[in-house]
């Protein structure tokens, strides 16, 4: 249990208007900061108004990244309460991105109250509106101020807010996607099942390349065999081939493990629809394309839940999935898990974590 010390701001913002919120572009009133040292541990859990932090220039964390985050949402329910989507995945995680970063573990329970108490903080900022959530961001840094190669000895955990509009203001669209043949995102042995700035940081190339050349994300594919398929932009990403829906598995250590990702193959496995978690090569799609068995192909990822993939651009050829349409298992699984989400729909599953 923390003792949270709690500073509320004298000048609570204007909220901006609900229904050109985009992403990231507004932070609530409030912040949650925990200090870590290898004397006191991590100490001085506070909720203080949200504002700029004073680092000492030589902070571990701006030259050698240092760095892990997390991502989740809560969520406005139908009732006016306030809730939270599998939290202790995301916090399981964030641990196991410690772990690999060499940053020190904060126990899962404290984690929790922590996102609970700021979120109940700024509670007024949950907007209520269609497809709108509460977008929670933690991270932590390295803060030693010193410029030798090795873990920090301190670090600062911070919590973040910031309400985000409806990922899909014109209906569910599908992107285009385009499959990266020359950057790699991560290897085998490296961080990419972990959710480290570095690996964004990596990424960015290949994002950019692909966008100016008129398409959404990045198909990323492996950095060894430079053939099976490991992610979509930040997404993970499913193939329907044949009525199997078939994800990358995660046992190189290449990919994210999502927490959307992994709901939907719960969800599959609840229906009775067969899913598959294993090695996927990119031939094995353009092959499914070419001989019509490649029925869906979507992303998934707290940010959009499901995002439909309409078009594959690979080595000159364009392949077109599903008519460049929705398909029928997203459909289902974006109803599914958002209607739990927004307490439209019961939550049979059990990943509902009410904060109010
Ligand atoms: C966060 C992230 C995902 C999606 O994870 P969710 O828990 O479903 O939001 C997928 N891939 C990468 C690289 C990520 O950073």
């Amino acid at each position: 249990m923390l003792n949270i010390r709690v500073e509320k701001t004298t000048a609570p913002k204007v909220k901006p208007d609900y229904k050109k919120l985009g992403f990231g572009n507004y932070f609530t009133d409030h912040m949650f900061l925990m200090d870590y040292s290898v004397e006191a541990g991590w100490h001085d859990p506070r909720i203080v108004p949200y504002g700029p932090i004073a680092l000492d220039p030589s902070a571990m964390v701006f030259h050698y990244a240092q760095e892990l985050f997390e991502g989740m949402k809560a969520y406005r329910r139908a009732d006016g309460g306030v809730q939270l989507f599998r939290p202790w995945k995301n916090i399981e995680r964030m641990n196991n991105t410690c772990d690999r970063l060499c940053v020190p573990e904060i126990p899962a329970e404290d984690v929790l109250q922590a996102i609970k108490a700021v979120v109940q903080t700024d509670e007024d900022w949950v907007p209520y509106d269609e497809g709108t959530s509460l977008y929670i961001r933690p991270f932590i840094i390295a803060t030693d101020a010193h410029l030798g190669v090795h873990p920090s000895h301190t670090y600062l955990f911070a919590i973040i807010l910031s309400p985000v509009g409806s990922y899909y203001e014109a209906g569910i669209n599908p992107v285009k996607i385009y499959v990266e043949r020359e950057y790699v995102r991560c290897v085998k042995g490296g961080t990419g099942r972990v959710k480290a700035g570095g690996n964004y940081a990596a990424s960015l190339i290949g994002q950019k390349r692909a966008e100016e050349m008129g398409y959404a994300q990045v198909l990323w594919l492996d950095g060894i065999y430079r053939k099976y398929i490991d992610e979509v932009g930040a997404m993970n990403v499913f193939f329907v081939i044949d009525g199997t829906v078939v994800t990358p598995e995660l046992t190189d250590g290449n990919i994210l493990p999502g927490v959307t990702r992994a709901s939907c193959v719960e969800l599959l496995q609840k229906w009775g629809i067969p899913v598959e978690e294993r090695k996927l090569s990119i031939d094995e799609v353009i092959a499914a394309n070419e001989n019509g068995t490649l029925d869906e192909a979507f992303g998934t990822g707290t940010a959009a839940v499901i995002s439909p993939i309409g078009e594959l651009f690979d080595e000159g050829k364009h392949m077109i999935i599903n008519n460049n349409e929705i398909g029928p298992i997203a459909q289902r699984l974006y109803d599914a898990i958002t209607g739990m989400q927004w307490g439209k729909k019961p939550d049979d599953m059990g990943w509902i974590e009410k904060i109010d």
